[in-house]
């Protein structure tokens, strides 16, 4: 299907773009089941426009056991929420924000809240 195709090339297009939200980060969820909740960013999933956040968005998986290492159960384990739902969380401001982007004068870009403008490392 021809549509099917266009959706999947913007979707490609949308994830080349480079997430303003990096590993250990603290981020806000802002929409969805998990909203208002803060943590701790696990993983970013650029190419999927994810993000893993610790123990939040958890869900349980059912394995099978395969031996005596791992003897089966249920399994919590945190899912992948859409980066577009979650916002950083400024210390600072105690709030979600939106991150800005910011040339150093050494040429170094650098993240920046763009409530308060405290730096937030580099991009
Ligand atoms: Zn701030």
């Amino acid at each position: 299907m021809p549509e099917q195709n266009i959706v999947r090339r913007i979707k490609k297009a949308v994830a080349r773009v480079k997430p303003r939200i990096k590993k250990n980060d603290m981020v806000m969820v802002v929409t969805g089941r998990e909203r208002g909740k803060t943590g701790k960013v696990m993983r970013v999933m650029a190419d999927d426009a994810r993000v893993i956040v610790e123990r939040l968005n958890v869900v349980k998986r059912h394995s099978k056991p395969r031996g005596p290492q791992s003897p089966g159960g249920i399994v919590e384990k945190e899912a992948p929420i859409p980066i577009s739902n979650v916002m950083f969380f400024c210390e600072r401001c105690n709030a979600p924000v939106r991150v800005g982007i910011k040339t150093a004068a050494d040429g170094a870009r650098i993240r920046i809240c763009r409530r308060c403008g405290e730096q937030l490392g580099n991009e």
